[in-house]
């Protein structure tokens, strides 16, 4: 076991982050008796108007980080484009989980793809292209593909589709010729994640493979129940998520993306060294939260294999619900009491002070007795909220 831990409630947890998914973190820490601690560059991020305290600077403010390990008897991150070297720094005072390297290969997808290789778990075909002969020596077999920065990307960012060598090129230079993935582009069957926590000790614990329905590069909808996909395919994920884990000693929660081919084929898309936004039905839907199991293994405390008691579907809240009131150019708030007249559901909002299109705002889980009572429920939310109708495709 670490020095230091079993950290108990009392102790003071600190998180890299101030967005959504370090405020729901903050929740879960305080309601297990933890004080918190957040470090963010944004004066009204979600996590640092929840904390106990919060130190507005950069993540790489050496003076901001003492004193985030000043406050903090551990310290986790909430995204992992929190450069590492930061993270290194935090650990030489605290126990820091997960680890910078885990996050150093989180963060750069030819890392990443090399680490599942090595855990003998297959990825798209891809080429890396990080200088202009490995451009030219892309092979035609990836075209149609999907030109990927090797770091920085998210929610669909720092991508372009390719469909010809003249494409790629540009999009490259576009690109400002840094490190890139090519991947081929799959036709894909369906999408689904598999979450997982890790404590120091090695035990590992998982919750059920998701099935994600994702709408321009961003997460939509998730339906998790049983029978979300085939059985086989799911046992494959998740054995394949606690390989990757274990694979990097990595300590705790931990997301693994993956696609679904037609012939039932499983290929790993890329990680999250975090809770992740597909594991959000975990607080309704399970005994045990993703956001949980991300405080007890930073703690030191055990782990239990997570519980879900209801079927689920959660429905993502982008700004652009805000922007449905076409008299108005003003961000207006949506109807929340006729969604919360509706049974089984639950509604989370960030605070974010601003709403953007694209923005994530928030979600609604659903849960009920049986999926097809929970779907129902889902598209009439969807269908008050003004979210696109069927659900799934
Ligand atoms: P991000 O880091 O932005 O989440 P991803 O690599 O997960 O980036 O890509 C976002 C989405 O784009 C995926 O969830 C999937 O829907 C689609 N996508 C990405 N790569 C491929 C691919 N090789 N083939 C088909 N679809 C893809
Ligand atoms: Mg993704």
């Amino acid at each position: 076991m670490i020095r230091g831990l079993p950290l108990m409630p009392g102790a003071t947890l600190g998180v890299l982050g101030g967005g959504q998914l370090a405020r729901m973190f903050v929740h879960a820490a305080q309601r297990m008796g933890y004080f918190t601690a957040v470090l963010d560059p944004d004066v009204a991020s979600p996590a640092g108007r929840v904390s106990h305290h919060f130190i507005q600077t950069d993540y790489i403010d050496v003076d901001g980080l003492a004193r985030l390990a000043g406050f903090a008897d551990a310290i986790t991150t909430e995204f992992e484009n929190v450069p590492a070297p930061s993270l290194d720094h935090l650990a030489a005072a605290r126990p820091v989980a997960p680890a910078a390297a885990s996050v150093a290969i989180a963060q750069d997808r030819i890392a990443e793809k090399a680490h599942f290789i090595r855990c003998g778990v297959p990825c798209a075909p891809y080429a890396v292209i990080e200088s202009a002969s490995q451009l030219d020596a892309v092979s035609d077999d990836l075209l149609p593909g999907i030109l990927k920065t090797a770091r920085l990307g998210y929610d669909g960012k720092g991508q372009r589709q390719i469909a010809t060598r003249a494409e790629l090129a540009e999009a490259w230079a576009d690109a400002g010729s840094v490190a890139c993935v090519l991947e081929k582009r799959l036709a894909l069957d369906y999408e689904c994640s598999v979450i997982v926590a890790r404590g120091h000790d090695g035990q590992i614990v998982n919750f059920p493979a998701q099935r994600n329905l994702h709408r321009d590069g961003v997460l939509a909808v998730t339906e998790v129940y049983e029978g979300n996909m085939p059985a086989d395919c799911a046992a494959r994920a998740i054995a394949a998520t606690k390989s990757i884990a274990t694979g990097l000693d990595y300590v705790g929660v931990l997301c693994v993306e993956f696609f679904v081919l037609a012939d039932g084929e499983l290929v790993v898309n890329e990680m999250a060294p975090r809770p992740h936004n597909s594991g959000h039905y975990t607080m309704d839907a399970c005994d045990v939260s993703q956001f949980e199991l991300q405080v007890r293994s930073l703690a030191g405390l055990p782990l239990t294999q997570p519980r879900q008691h209801s079927p689920t579907v959660m429905l993502n809240l982008l700004g652009d619900l805000w922007f449905r009131n076409e008299a108005s150019a003003e961000p207006t708030e949506p109807e929340w009491a006729n969604v919360l007249a509706l049974s089984g559901v639950h509604l989370h909002l960030y605070g974010k002070t601003e709403a953007r299109r694209g923005r994530k705002m928030g979600h609604l889980n659903i849960t009920g007795a049986d999926i097809d009572e929970v779907r129902g429920t889902a598209d009439f939310a969807a269908a008050l909220l003004g979210l696109p109708i069927p659900l799934s495709e």
